[in-house]
């Protein structure tokens, strides 16, 4: 006989994790308990040795779905003659460090119950277990028990009750348990907010979609926008009340078989969209597909996502090819998720409101990914892997991390984990400030961690820095912008020496004061220089440059030529007296700061190219720069690197003279945009080999929006790898601002006290 006792840390709590080890422990005739504790689950188990040996492997090998664990420590203790195996209630504030697990996708034993009319939970569409279900969204506090869930509106029935209390059933302690009997319910509302009274309100709902409605839908981090996919007349509609709004929607469909139908899907890709996270996964159009022309403008890809909820399935049942889903909201909003607030917001979009009675606690989106250099990358880490933790290199001390400005997160630091919050948005608006600050005292509260430091942007004007400064009540830290992307992704890969940090992106507060966005770094989590950059650019109007492309297309120009050649057509729309006001403000340097930014040279070139003048969001020109970009070009434009006060200087002029001439010749736009992205993966690489030389590093690290861009990040792949770098790219973090708090949290976690 031998008794051991085992503590296992992780997302351990609210799994299915307590049932599965006492079923676990039935099989191998062992006696003992199980109980939640304070850092996960302790277990104390005693037998045969060879018995608990099979046990301890059995527990990592055969772990509930939604279990991780991060560490398993076994110890042998005196054996004390137990008989038979019991869980043991969790007491209250035993819980500390634990955490919450991510909202998941309905899991397959679920489904088989939705779509079987013979069980109680037939098309029931709030079906879950504790392998399934809710988990962030609904969460109000901890301990992860029904009361701190907004399910403690529902009083269990008996026959829940009985599995609620039954160590063998799948819905032993699954907190959001219910059924038609006791639990939520769907309803079917008007704009007003008005009951519409009908059988069902589900294949109502149907109906009207099938009519060509749109549709409020009430999901699991918020509304979503719905119409048929294939109807052209209601997604043109959809866009029309959005207004102006010429981000791509995202699509639902039933399954795997029919996303084929419309979009190419990779092993990779499909390994993302069935993932139990369900994120949204950009995918190439099919050449033939017949979804509406709207659905993504410009754009090669559509953003898929297969149901997560069992209303997703019910709806999609067999209707429609897809459903567009588009979170719910007017531009630079947050997605609405509370049930007024979204019949108020949405009663000018929406024909009819989908609603139930259950409360989302905390708003989150949809999460985005894509596959890039055959790897998974998100592009908004949100539903699904939120509040999962990221490891950290060690244990440091409790940091709040505030993030940018646009696509704003927030990070918490505890012991040797991060937590990255959902997607919050543009600080801008108010009611994602709102928002923000919500976040942060969640966050903080179902973590239960008091941060000793904040960390913010070095910008003084961004909000999220102004509430680090004023609001916070803590002591502060200022982070410059690009070290954050190049620590974020350090931080990603657990990597601690120091590497060259290519940091390209729209827009980030410099040391010197300016804009900066086209940096070459050389740091590590604790402090970085900056070795090059690209030239400073007078960005005429300032952010107004980054809403009018064209802007920065005048600058470039008038610095190449001094004045604006004749027969450029970048400026299709713009009046010659803007043209002439805006020249003389940046030979004036009125209104002008200077940038280094890499997305303002993207802007330039999609506006020389007369792709666009004007854009509706962040980051769209140079988003159709890659669209339209031929990515086999393999020729490079000429460029000069200058060496300016010890560092070097990427002066891009001699390229945007090329870019127009070849213009003027009538050289195919897709060539053009090709040849740009191939020359700045080969300038990248020249630059980094001359680093290297200098310095000794042969670690690249890839940070920052620009390296979404699929093209260039394989580019420079090629590039650096052919030179014999070993390069570092994000996957699990995004390399936009999302990721950045991660990034401030480490860099000020790891400062002196
Ligand atoms: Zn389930
Ligand atoms: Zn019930
Ligand atoms: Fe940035």
């Amino acid at each position: 006989m031998q008794r051991q006792k085992i503590i296992i840390e992780g997302i351990v709590q609210g799994v299915g994790f307590r049932p599965f080890i006492y079923q676990l422990a039935e099989r191998f005739s062992l006696a003992g308990s199980v109980c939640n504790d304070t850092r996960g689950v302790t277990i104390e188990v005693e037998g045969d040795p060879d018995d608990l040996a099979q046990f301890v492997t059995a527990i990592q090998s055969e772990k509930p779905p939604l279990a991780v664990i991060q560490s398993l420590e076994a110890e042998t203790v005196a054996v004390q003659g137990s008989s038979g195996f019991s869980i043991v209630q969790s007491r209250v504030g035993e819980i500390r460090r634990a955490q919450i697990a991510p909202d998941t996708f309905v899991c397959e034993d679920c489904l088989q119950e939705l779509f079987d009319s013979g069980d109680r939970r037939y098309c029931y569409p709030f079906i879950n277990c504790t392998n399934c279900g809710p988990r962030y969204t609904i969460v109000t506090g901890i301990p992860y028990d029904r009361p701190l869930t907004t399910m403690a509106d529902f009083p269990l029935c008996p026959e829940c009750q009985t599995e609620y209390d039954d160590p063998t059933s799948r819905r032993f302690h699954a907190q959001p348990n219910a059924c038609p009997t006791c639990g939520p319910e769907l309803q079917l509302v008007d704009g007003k907010g008005q009951c519409i009274v009908v059988a069902d309100p589900l294949s109502e709902a149907v109906r009207r979609l099938k009519d060509g409605q749109i549709l409020a839908i009430k999901g699991l981090g918020g509304y979503h926008l719905a119409v048929d996919a294939g109807n052209h007349e209601a997604v043109l509609e959809l866009r029309r009340r959005k207004q102006r709004d010429e981000k791509p929607f995202a699509l639902m469909a039933k399954d795997l078989d029919v996303v084929k139908r419309f979009a190419i899907v990779g092993d990779d890709e499909a390994r993302l969209l069935q993932g139990v996270e369900r994120p949204i996964v950009l995918l190439q159009k099919c050449d033939d597909h017949n979804m509406a022309e709207n659905i993504a403008p410009a754009n090669r890809y559509f953003g898929v996502m297969l149901p997560y909820t069992p209303l997703h399935y019910l709806l999609l049942q067999d209707e429609f090819e897809a459903l567009v889903m588009t979170s719910a909201n007017l531009s630079d909003e947050p997605i609405a998720f509370e049930d007024d607030e979204a019949c108020q917001r949405l009663g000018t979009i929406a024909d009819a409101f989908l609603i139930h009675n259950r409360r989302i606690h905390t708003r989150t989106d949809d999460s985005i990914a894509r596959v890039m250099a055959d790897r998974p990358l998100l592009l908004r880490r949100s539903r699904g892997f939120v509040p999962r933790a990221i490891a950290l290199p060690g244990e440091t001390r409790s940091v709040l991390a505030v993030g940018a400005e646009l696509k704003n997160t927030v990070c918490l630091t505890r012991g040797d984990r991060a937590f990255l919050s959902q997607h919050v948005g543009d600080l801008k608006n108010l009611e994602v400030y709102d928002s923000f600050k919500q976040t942060i005292n969640h966050l903080r509260s179902i973590l239960e961690v008091q941060p000793e430091l904040v960390a913010h942007d070095l910008h003084p004007d961004y909000y999220s820095t102004r509430y680090a400064l004023e609001e916070s009540g803590l002591p502060s830290v200022a982070v410059q912008h690009h070290h954050a992307h190049l620590a974020s992704c350090l931080a990603e890969h657990g990597v601690e020496e120091p590497a060259i940090g290519v940091i390209f992106d729209g827009i980030g507060y410099g040391a010197d004061g300016n804009i900066w966005g086209g940096e070459f770094l050389i740091g590590d989590l604790s402090s970085y220089e900056r070795v090059g950059h690209f030239r400073y650019q007078p960005m005429p109007g300032g952010d107004l440059a980054t809403k009018e492309p064209w802007r920065m297309a005048l600058s470039y120009l008038q610095s190449t030529y001094g004045e604006v050649p004749d027969g450029v057509n970048a400026f299709a729309g713009i009046t010659d007296n803007e043209l002439r006001l805006v020249g003389q403000a940046i030979m004036k340097g009125i209104n002008t700061p200077l940038t280094s930014s890499c997305g303002r040279l993207f802007d330039a070139v999609a506006a020389l190219l007369g792709l666009r003048q004007k854009v509706s969001f962040e980051g769209q020109a140079a988003m159709q720069l890659e669209m339209i970009a031929d990515p086999v070009q393999s020729q490079s434009y000429p460029y000069q690197l200058l060496h300016v006060d010890g560092q070097i200087v990427f002066d891009p002029l001699p390229l945007i003279d090329a870019i127009t001439k070849d213009n003027f010749s009538g050289r195919p736009v897709a060539e053009i945009a090709g040849r740009f992205h191939f020359t700045l993966a080969v300038m990248i690489a020249e630059i980094c080999i001359q680093v290297r030389q200098q310095r000794g590093l042969s670690l690249v690290a890839l940070s920052g929006g620009v390296f979404q861009n699929c093209l260039l990040t394989e580019l420079t792949l090629a590039q650096l790898e052919k030179s014999g770098f070993k390069v570092l790219t994000h996957s699990l973090v995004p390399p936009n601002d999302g990721g950045l708090a991660l990034g401030q949290a480490v860099v000020a976690s790891l400062l002196n006290p």
